[in-house]
């Protein structure tokens, strides 16, 4: 624990994982002899990387670059890539864990990774973002491959970015492969993977609210984040009759009690790439509240009462004091669209409740399930429909929770799938590792 002490958000993830998986480390002694879980907590290798490009006026720009391939018992490393001023390895550690414990729930053949850069794209011109994307790939495309390490985007890495690091990837190496995921469907991208981090975390929500006798129609549910998983969660509520009522980014929170005009959202974060505020100047029953004026120590969006929460935004997101005040209100069910978004106290919290609570690695495995589906396209050189896609993406969703519910029952803990899907996804790879030897 000393020895990570700096990298605060990967012990986190790894204490979460770790408080789990006793039961089943009691069940099978190999476990432990061959040191397993020592072994998963480290990366198979990280890798980090100088990022230099030179901006609009001229200037050497120099960012930190990282690829962490966490684990590949089950299949090559696949993960996102995130850039964020606020990213460094420990940040990437923790994501790359979570990655493996996800794909292996998914049930396909797919390992974890993560990477990114401290590069912000926020205020950057086109044309920076595409010299920052090239840069990156020039050091990156060396440890990467269809069947080594397939990356895909994250915060700051959407369809344009993905463009522009497949460009540089195919220049590199003359090879038109299928190495990234999130393409944009002229060179090979998938119908629905846009969709599919959102509309899976609504999928997993229905799957959990099923077995509590309940459902999302008619339901007023809060969503945080107005970036990509945000913005399809709120598509697929509002397909089925819920009403999503708030979106949110870093500098402050939408709260439209009529419930979020899709059209409005995607016109300012997909086209205009705005704040917030102008989404409150096109519609007129938006209240915005800036971070500023959020209670003290607080995310503003867990006050507005609900039925469903869908924290989408980042991680850490939604406190104890958070989770205390939706429960308070009669939150029925979170299901977590990002990655680790309720701290450890506020996960207690929802698990003591006894609510529909789908832990990040079940409810928003959808997103890298679909890439799995894309890469799939790419190797038999086949493009599916959107129907078939979201049919898949839809029973992957399903499988996911009814593995977890049935792990957790195993494991005399029904309805923990925080439990559930950590002890799931690890036996998985797990064994995998077992089957594979020491070297
Ligand atoms: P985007 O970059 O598209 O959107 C991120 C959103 O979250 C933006 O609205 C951003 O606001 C907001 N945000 C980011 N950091 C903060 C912060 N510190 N405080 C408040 N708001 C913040 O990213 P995605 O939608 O792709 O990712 C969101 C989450 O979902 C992440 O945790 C990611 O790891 C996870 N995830 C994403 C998947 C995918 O397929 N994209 C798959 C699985 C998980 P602003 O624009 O102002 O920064």
């Amino acid at each position: 624990k000393e020895k990570y002490a700096y990298e605060p958000v990967f012990l986190q993830a790894v204490q979460e994982v770790l408080q789990s998986l006793q039961p089943v480390l009691d069940k099978n002694k190999k476990y432990e002899q061959y040191k397993i879980l020592e072994r998963m907590v480290e990366p198979e290798r990280s890798i980090a990387f100088r990022v230099e490009w030179v901006d609009d006026k001229g200037e050497v720009q120099v960012n930190r670059g990282y690829r962490v391939q966490y684990n590949s018992a089950i299949g090559p490393y696949k993960g996102g890539l995130r850039l964020h001023p606020s990213v460094n390895l420990g940040i990437l550690k923790f994501l790359g864990f979570e990655q493996v414990f996800k794909n292996s729930l998914t049930g396909l053949a797919i390992g974890g990774g993560k990477g990114g850069s401290d590069f912000d794209p926020k205020g950057k011109s086109e044309m920076e973002v595409m010299r920052f994307c090239q840069a990156f790939m020039t050091e990156l495309y060396r440890y990467i491959g269809a069947t080594i390490d397939v990356p895909a985007g994250d915060i700051g890495v959407g369809g344009r970015e993905v463009g522009f690091l497949f460009g540089q990837y195919k220049r590199l190496t003359k090879s038109y492969e299928g190495v990234l995921t999130g393409k944009n469907l002229l060179f090979g991208g998938s119908l629905a993977r846009t969709e599919a981090t959102g509309y899976g975390a609504v999928y997993f929500a229905q799957s959990m609210l099923e077995d509590h006798k309940e459902d999302l129609a008619g339901k007023i549910c809060v969503v945080s984040g107005a970036g990509n998983v945000a913005t399809y969660c709120c598509e697929k509520l509002l397909q089925i009759g819920a009403k999503p009522v708030t979106v949110s980014d870093s500098r402050g929170m939408i709260h439209d009690p009529d419930g979020i005009r899709l059209d409005m959202l995607k016109q300012v974060k997909e086209v205009e790439r705005a704040s917030l505020t102008r989404y409150a100047e096109l519609v007129s029953s938006a209240k915005y509240t800036p971070v500023s004026d959020y209670p003290q120590g607080r995310n503003a969006v867990w006050s507005v009462p609900c039925f469903a929460a869908f924290p989408c935004a980042t991680q850490n997101e939604l406190n104890l004091a958070d989770a205390e005040t939706l429960l308070g209100n009669g939150c029925q069910c979170v299901a977590e669209g990002a990655n680790m978004p309720s701290t450890l106290d506020a996960v207690h919290a929802f698990l003591k409740a006894g609510i529909a609570y789908g832990p990040a690695k079940a409810a928003n495995a959808g997103g890298v399930a679909t890439s799995q589906l894309e890469m799939a396209q790419n190797a038999s050189m086949q493009s599916w429909s959107f129907e078939t896609v979201d049919n898949k993406l839809k029973q992957i969703m399903t499988n996911i929770y009814k593995n977890a519910a049935a792990t957790a029952v195993e494991f005399g803990q029904p309805g923990n799938l925080v439990m559930g899907a950590n002890i799931a996804g690890f036996r998985k790879v797990a064994d995998a590792m077992l089957a594979q030897g020491i070297c």
